[in-house]
């Protein structure tokens, strides 16, 4: 049998194509691309014929995905959704309610094969790539499961900062930003959009010519190669001279402000010395630096370090002026960090 169209992976001029092969119109093609920005399956599609809606079916898939566990923080009200997908893997989405709207943190990839020392999503390798479907019908499920409390609620911002890298998944991760930012679907701006990536130079060239005005993270989470090289496997494919020239050109074709994500581990990349170095590298550079001190992962022997060792690590960054925030802690309660949930999940299919 010949694998079933993946619907939400279509533009809309790409979805009319197929539904005029379909031998239907344009008419039905809108309408049909109506329900599914709406996050429905075929069932509900109740403007169809009974009979269309069979046939669709048969050959076409509507969402990717379902959200099999909501845990809600009793800390922050942030969400922490566990999907799955139809072939039965398992991802993570978090939804964080600010002031400004609500945030959700996306996966990219089922897994991640990058090998970050001190993040979950890695300890079993990179399973695939998710589609740009499944990948925005997290955003869907999200919407729809908003509206279950809020009617006029729905995300506002995307960070690429779950599951992943998305600069190893990046043809997907390009079309996904097309599609979501859609002026007939989605239509959310490519600037409440935030990529994250741990520094895959070559395609951050490539994303600089793409003209996509979306927000660059950069996961630096070191002052020299040494250290990163400690966290970071990457770090021995790409010098961090390579990367920060990477990201000067990028500034410099986008105009864009970069962020450095920096995680502070006890003991390896924290001490007051380092912050001097780190400032030194980023001089003149337009950016900024987010703090976050390590979320445990009870498989890895890294930890935060004390609020003290932060404070200062921040201060210092300040005195040599690098604008740098330290990143509020949301859904601590509910393992909101990186892979941790779907960890536990494995796990307990494991038993
Ligand atoms: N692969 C991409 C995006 C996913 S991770 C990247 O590397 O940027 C999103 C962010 O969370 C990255 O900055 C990552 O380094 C960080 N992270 C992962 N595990 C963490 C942990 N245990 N504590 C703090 N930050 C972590």
């Amino acid at each position: 049998m010949p694998e079933k169209m993946e619907l939400l992976s279509l533009t809309p001029d790409e979805l009319t194509e197929w539904v005029k092969q379909q031998g239907q119109g344009a008419f039905r093609a809108r309408q049909i691309y109506e329900w599914l920005m709406r996050g429905a399956d075929f069932d509900e599609m109740t403007n169809l014929s009974l009979a269309l809606r069979r046939e669709l079916a048969e050959k076409a898939v509507a969402m990717p995905l379902r959200i099999r566990e909501v845990h809600t923080s009793q800390l922050d009200g942030t969400e922490k959704y566990l999907y799955e997908m139809l072939d039965g893997n398992l991802i993570e989405g978090v939804l964080m309610r600010y002031k400004y709207g609500a945030t959700l943190c996306l996966s990219t990839q089922i897994g991640c094969r990058m090998g970050c020392a001190f993040c979950a999503s890695t300890l079993e390798g990179c399973v695939r790539n998710l589609t740009p479907g499944e990948m925005l019908a997290q955003v869907l499920a999200a919407n729809r499961r908003i509206a279950e409390t809020d009617p006029e609620g729905r995300v506002h911002n995307i960070v690429l900062m779950g599951s992943g890298e998305p600069l190893d998944n990046y043809d997907n991760v390009v079309k996904l930003l097309r599609l979501v930012n859609e002026e007939r679907g989605l239509h959310i701006s490519l600037r409440n959009i935030s990529l994250s990536t741990c520094g895959l130079v070559p395609k951050i060239d490539r994303l600089a010519e793409e003209h996509l005005p979306v927000t660059l993270s950069i996961s630096l989470h070191a002052p020299n190669d040494a250290v990163r090289k400690q966290l970071m496997p990457v770090a021995n494919a790409y010098a961090m001279d390579d990367l920060l020239q990477a990201v000067r050109r990028y500034i410099q074709k986008t105009g864009r402000r970069v962020i450095f994500e920096y995680a502070l581990v006890k003991g390896v990349n924290c001490a007051v010395e380092q912050a001097d170095e780190l400032a030194n590298r980023l001089r003149g550079m337009q950016c900024h630096v987010n703090l976050i001190p390590l979320n445990d992962v009870e498989e890895r022997q890294l930890h935060p370090p004390t609020k003290k060792e932060v404070e200062l690590f921040m201060k210092r960054l300040e005195q040599r002026h690098i604008s740098v925030t330290r990143r509020r802690e949301m859904g601590d309660d509910i393992q909101g960090a990186c892979g941790q949930l779907r960890r536990h999940a494995l796990e307990n299919t494991d038993d």
